[in-house]
């Protein structure tokens, strides 16, 4: 599942393609994804210009001139494909069609988009721009993390009636948006704190260190993701994901990088955690 620097760094892909280009043609291969498509989805794109690409949480809102903004969710198994651009270095050329390209956007200056996702858990909808905070999925969800609205005062505030293991607590997307299983347990090992410690438990000086560094983990992988799109691994047009190094993620029993003492991993709402017993209070 791609996580919040994932999904920015497909963003960032996409950006040259589509923002600031006409759509001029748009195929849509199939009804539905892991839920229906909008009606009209092709002839409501067709002609509209892109005018922004953003994210929200782990979704890309393309925002159209017509009012209406196309939303992206990859879901577990989505792919975006980009040809007839530069990424990097490279020019990337049209592929052949494939199995399972369900939505080709082809762009004004001959660039083209290609939504490919084998078991169709990703989503695209349509939704007026200036309506997109009531949106079923976007409804409810938390501030983003490198938003003025996510600090110190913001998150002791959100957990000070929460009796969870700050492991699940964090993963909440109430609480704080895009941040997933990966990059929970490299925050909470920086931090020193045990995952399965109780969220209301954890002192107002801890909390308030997690904010920046939320910030300093996700730009760290945001910046890993953007020298991915400069690298031949990606010269496939293929966008999202890269190499990134951890510190703890998936490396149970591995020597702690700070006091080498295996790495442990348990299993928090159906989750693996990965933290250092001897580091992490
Ligand atoms: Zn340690």
């Amino acid at each position: 599942m791609p996580e919040l620097p994932e999904v920015e760094t497909v963003r960032r892909g996409l950006a040259p393609a589509m923002e600031g280009r006409v759509i001029d043609r748009a195929e849509v291969n199939r009804p539905d994804l892991r839920w229906p498509l909008p009606e009209a989805m092709a002839d409501r794109l067709t002609g509209a210009r892109v005018e922004r690409l953003r994210r929200r949480s782990k979704y890309i809102l393309a925002d159209l001139s017509t009012g209406e903004s196309l939303l992206i969710h990859l879901g577990m198994s989505g792919r975006m494909l980009v040809s007839g651009v530069m990424l990097g270095d490279f020019h990337l050329d049209h592929p052949a069609a494939q199995k399972h390209d369900h939505v080709v956007l082809h762009m004004e200056g001959g660039a083209r988009v290609t939504f490919n996702d084998a078991r169709r858990f990703g989503a695209m909808d349509l939704v007026r721009t200036d309506r997109e905070a009531a949106h079923w999925l976007l409804a409810g969800i938390g501030p983003e993390p490198f938003g003025n609205d996510f600090n110190e005062a913001y998150l002791v505030d959100a957990l000070k009636t929460r009796k969870s293991p700050i492991k699940t607590v964090l993963l909440d997307q109430h609480v704080v948006a895009g941040l997933g299983n990966i990059y929970v347990s490299e925050v909470l090992f920086r931090a020193g704190i045990d995952p399965r410690r109780a969220a209301n438990r954890i002192s107002a000086a801890r909390l308030a260190t997690l904010v920046p560094l939320i910030r300093e983990v996700l730009t760290e992988a945001i910046e890993a993701g953007g020298s991915s799109l400069r690298d031949h691994r990606q010269a496939d047009g293929e966008l999202g994901y890269f190499q990134h190094s951890f510190r703890v993620y998936d490396r149970e029993d591995e020597p702690c990088p700070g006091c080498g003492t295996p790495i442990k991993r348990i299993v928090q709402s159906g989750r693996s955690s990965y933290f250092c017993p001897a580091c992490q209070k």
